[in-house]
């Protein structure tokens, strides 16, 4: 390990030390010791065309030496206005204010602050969330009360806001049950919303795939009649694509996979191409106009140092510019998935196959617990380094989230390996 550098999610005295990377080009890193490594997670979701695109480096680089940084109030500049301009032609109707600032995280405390807010700017107290188990929604303290109650936020457990949590009806590949699965979140979610009609603020789902929790999938006709049910009741609701936006369900964005308008939405990850850090927050004008006042009381105090950086939102255009080029890959690699995962089906060492766009997942068969702290993702990852792949399972869950410039041959390879990793464990 480093002297100097703490890293996250790592315990430096049980971890081997991390790998130095020098390069990295396309799908491929390149580490000190002249390895390549296949990146089958696009480095923690965030890269979408590959690595050191040079069409986005380009463009970073002509917008540093134009206007590098500026603050944004009271300023404003045509890349943050262009890239609104786009996302906002690009979501669903009613999704129209766009609000900046820089991680995940971020994004999801402006939009529980916007939800809350909004009731507040309406004189109401509404002072609950709801949020689905097993979800993960960042690390700031807003962010991790959200998110399921685990192992990252246990020592913070304390000082976490309450938030009530439904079931996330998760389904893979030949579930039987899910319909009754469904039925039974809704009633619970109505329950709740019919016992305490003005006690919640809103609701927050990562629509598709809850990410970190361990690459869950929901259908898109749970998120239809959760709408529903959010509208019936008059709450809002939060649709979290940091993970799923950007191609990964394999349309632009998961709201419009399944035709749901959310009241907010959250992006970042796959914003830049995985570049630069950015990210938005984006509302309807419904929430917007209740902020929209001559009382200075009913603004959003909220504002970042670095909030809609020129060279995020440059990189982010570029971004944008790839991905209407290169629609086709992410619209196409859910049927690739499902070719391997035919293969796979039946082998007695995995089970739940399931795959959402480019992302596919299936949960190793062993006699540890299901979890993040189930050891056999460790083995994976190691195994799979010896064979030039960087796979990181989040416990028991083995996935594989690769850059959309992955070739038919190279996926054809991680699968492969993936089956040579599964006979050897
Ligand atoms: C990664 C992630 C976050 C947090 O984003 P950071 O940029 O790591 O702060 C929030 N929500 C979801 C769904 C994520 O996958």
């Amino acid at each position: 390990m480093h002297p100097h550098i703490w890293y996250p999610f790592t315990q430096a005295k049980i971890s081997p030390p991390p790998l130095k990377v020098i390069s990295a080009r396309g799908i491929w890193l390149e580490l000190e010791d002249g390895r390549k490594i296949m990146d089958c997670i696009s480095s923690w979701w965030v890269n979408l065309h590959g690595h050191s695109h040079p069409k986005i480096a380009e463009a970073i680089y002509r917008q540093a030496i134009e206007l590098e940084q500026v603050i944004f109030a009271g300023f404003t500049h045509q890349p943050a206005e262009k890239l609104a301009q786009e996302l906002v032609k690009k979501l669903p109707d009613g999704l129209s204010r766009v609000f900046y600032s820089d991680n995940g995280s971020t994004a999801v405390e402006v939009a529980l602050k916007m939800v809350y807010q909004y009731w507040v700017n309406q004189n109401q107290q509404r002072q609950k969330f709801i949020a689905f188990q097993g979800a993960y929604h960042g690390d700031t303290f807003g962010a991790m009360s959200v998110g399921s109650r685990s192992l990252f936020s246990q020592v913070f457990s304390d000082m976490l806001f309450e938030v009530d949590f439904l079931p996330f009806p998760e389904t893979y590949i030949g579930d039987t049950s899910i319909e009754e699965r469904e039925e039974a979140v809704l009633t619970l979610f109505k329950e709740k919303l019919t016992q305490n009609p003005q006690e919640y603020a809103g609701i927050i789902i990562e629509p598709l795939v809850q990410g970190a929790g361990g690459m869950r999938m929901c259908r898109v006709e749970f998120l239809q009649k959760l709408q529903q049910v959010v509208k019936q009741f008059d709450t809002l609701l939060i649709f979290d694509e940091v993970m799923t936006g950007f191609g990964r369900t394999g349309e632009w964005f998961a709201c419009l996979k399944s035709q749901v308008t959310p009241d907010v939405i959250c992006l970042s990850k796959g914003i830049t191409g995985g570049f630069l850090p950015l990210s938005v927050t984006v509302c309807s004008d419904k929430i917007y106009d209740t902020f929209y006042s001559d009382d200075p009381i009913k603004t959003l105090y909220h504002g970042h140092s670095y909030t809609a950086n020129p060279l995020g939102c440059a990189a982010a255009l570029a971004s944008w510019e790839l991905m209407n080029e290169n629609q086709v890959v992410f619209n196409s690699m859910e049927a690739k998935h499902l070719q391997y995962l035919e293969v796979l089906h039946g082998n007695s060492k995995v089970e739940k196959l399931r795959v959402t766009g480019t992302i596919a997942a299936m949960e190793i068969v062993n006699t540890q617990e299901s979890g993040y702290l189930n050891q056999v993702g460790l083995e994976i990852r190691e195994k799979a380094l010896e064979k030039g792949l960087l796979l990181r399972p989040l416990g028991n869950v083995l996935y594989i989230m690769p850059p959309y410039c992955i070739t038919d041959e190279e996926l054809s390879e991680v699968y492969d390996s993936i089956l040579s990793i599964l006979k050897s464990i």
